[in-house]
């Protein structure tokens, strides 16, 4: 009591009375319960609401429903009062978007966007943070799943109180979806990215893992999914400035750590996030992304500054490198047009971590082996002792697996509910006017087989292809989409079979490979006779084929099969993808 007397004693002599008000009326819920718990949803938007009638720089705005239909906010902050991405993109100023709660168990983001708000706008004291920028913020992403709320919802995180779940109602994990776009709230997030397209973007996360004396990771993309030029930029401006200034703040900050092998003495790698993740999304959307992943077992106070200190340096850098950023994102556009489709050089689908390495000193916490008769083995036990060691940094990636791209890409009619999904994503996509010819490729796919679980709710086939040629007539209304577009990498990505995160290996395509028509063994026999009368050499062709496997031979349906599949019975559009590549158009 003596303590608490002395420190209110100090408090007023240390503010005015009003001053003590001002910061009282505007504490938040986080600060009142002494750092340990997050507000829930109204009471986050209550706060929110609270600031924009306090200032005129802010409008908190709907972008769209969850699946539960709470409305998803996002809240705009621009000193020029640019409340609409028309106005936004005319001030010369970057457009910076700050994502909290896609994983809404991992919440640090909200409540430091709470405190960080109220020191830009209410106390002013940090007021220069929006001068040349335009700041976005979504208080919560998965806003169902931070309702469904518990203190069991995250083993091992050390707090808020009560957190969120990590899935919508619908039990998606939103950073997954970033290009299949199943749920609501990421068609929602879809538009509203491209509707103002911002110029850094910001996703705020909390890991578990291997336990070290980092109070914050950070990851960011910097290969071939992003422009030669924007790559350049975050490694050798926003990295270092972004690493100095977390720690001139006090916390220790180093890259997401993932470990190459099973020990830290296997070293750390850097690898290329595909486009269902956020930041892997944004890379090929030409605009740079960086995730934040605070450490679980550092308490949740300090979390939260930490995050709140990477959200300012954010701020700052784009507000300091404001025309460098501009300009690096006008010209990302247009390299990806004039390198993969003018300068016809193939566009990289997937990325492996290179064998170089640089020395990286790791700043870890020892861990133990005891023997335990639960796991009987051994388990891992985390002592609490700090250690630095050594140890390699695989920061280099190359590509594994890239593509010539087409002139553009036939969709046939009846894939209409695909094409308004391929729309989120700001691809413009033309209806033919009158009937066209054109030399295409088309796949064919082969060895189809699928996974035995699902997964994000698809079933997800693999499979290898071949590549035909053919010239065809498409007729006046199917769709076509020319490739001559800033979202290059977005449309390559979503309809090239090889793409890690396209429709086909998702599971949208899987009817394709489902055979409707089936043959009766005493019709087929006769015709597969006659088709040997017709042509002799078959015969050898059988022999080769049912020889090379004693279960084909033994096997009179598989037997058959063989003329089937030559047969004019047939179906010529099984493993056929219907999606085609224009190579040329002819008239
Ligand atoms: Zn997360």
């Amino acid at each position: 009591m003596k303590i608490f007397t002395l420190l209110l004693f100090l408090s007023v002599s240390i503010f005015p009375q009003s001053d003590l008000n001002k910061i009282n009326k505007w504490q938040t819920f986080f600060e009142k319960s002494n750092f340990l718990s997050t507000p829930d949803y109204n009471e986050t938007i209550e706060y929110f609401r609270k600031i924009e009638k306090a200032s005129p720089y802010v409008k908190l705005i709907p972008f769209g429903k969850s699946a539960q239909e709470r409305t998803l906010y996002v809240c705009v902050v621009s000193k020029d009062r640019a409340f609409t991405p028309e106005k936004a993109k005319k001030l010369s100023k970057p457009i910076i978007l700050i994502q909290n709660g896609i994983h809404s168990g991992e919440i640090e983001g909200k409540d430091a966007s709470m405190l960080l708000l109220r020191e830009i706008l209410i106390t002013k004291e940090k007021i220069n943070l929006i001068d040349n920028v335009t700041l976005l913020i979504i208080p919560v992403f998965n806003v169902d799943g931070h309702e469904r709320k518990s203190p069991f919802n995250r083993i091992n995180q050390n707090g808020p109180t009560e957190m969120g779940w990590r899935t919508t109602a619908q039990n998606y994990n939103l950073n997954r979806d970033y290009m299949k776009a199943d749920s609501p709230e990421m068609q929602s997030w879809l538009k509203l990215f491209n509707s103002w397209l911002p110029d850094f973007f910001v996703d705020s996360h909390t890991t578990d893992g291997a336990d070290y004396q980092y109070n914050i990771t950070y990851g960011i993309e910097k290969f071939k999914n992003l422009p030669t030029k924007t790559a350049k930029f975050v490694k050798e401006k926003f990295i270092p400035f972004n690493n100095k200034r977390t720690e001139e703040k006090g916390f220790l900050i180093a890259p997401y750590v993932a470990f190459k092998g099973r020990n830290v003495e296997s070293g750390i790698v850097d690898y290329t996030a595909s486009p269902r993740f956020s930041t892997g999304y944004t890379a090929i959307q030409n605009r740079i992304g960086l995730l934040i992943e605070t450490h679980m077992l550092k308490p949740y106070k300090d979390r939260v500054f930490s995050t709140k200190a990477m959200f300012e340096n954010v701020i700052e850098f784009c507000n300091q490198n404001k025309d460098e950023l501009l300009n690096i994102n006008k010209e990302g556009d247009e390299f990806v047009i004039q390198n993969y489709f003018k300068n016809k050089n193939s566009y990289p689908l997937s990325f492996d971590v290179s064998d170089k390495s640089k020395p990286f000193l790791y700043k870890g916490i020892e861990a133990i082996e005891e023997d335990s008769w639960i796991t009987g083995k051994k388990v891992l036990r985390y002592t609490g002792k700090p250690f630095e060691k050594e140890i390699p940094f695989f920061d280099d990636n190359i590509v594994r697996d890239s593509i010539d791209i087409p002139t553009s890409y036939i969709i046939p009619i009846e894939n209409k509910y695909l094409v308004e999904r391929i729309k989120v994503h700001g691809i413009n996509v033309d209806v033919l006017k009158k009937d066209k010819k054109f030399i295409v490729e088309k796949y064919k796919l082969k060895n189809v087989r699928y996974g035995t679980t699902s997964y994000e709710n698809h079933f997800q086939p693999s499979y290898e292809y071949d590549k035909i040629m053919d010239t065809v007539i498409i007729s006046k209304g199917n769709f076509i989409i020319d490739l001559q577009q800033r979202t290059l990498g977005v449309i390559v990505h979503l309809l090239e079979p090889k793409g890690p995160d396209s429709f086909l290996k998702w599971g949208f395509f899987n009817s394709i490979f489902e055979p409707k028509e089936y043959f009766e063994e005493y019709s087929m026999e006769p015709i597969a006779q006659k088709m040997v009368r017709d042509n002799p050499k078959l015969k050898d062709e059988f022999e080769n084929y049912i020889n090379s496997d004693p279960k084909i031979k033994e096997n009179p349906r598989r037997r058959l099969n063989f003329f089937y599949e030559r047969s004019p019975y047939f179906d010529k559009q099984l493993n056929v993808y219907p999606i085609l590549r224009v190579i040329k158009v002819l008239d």
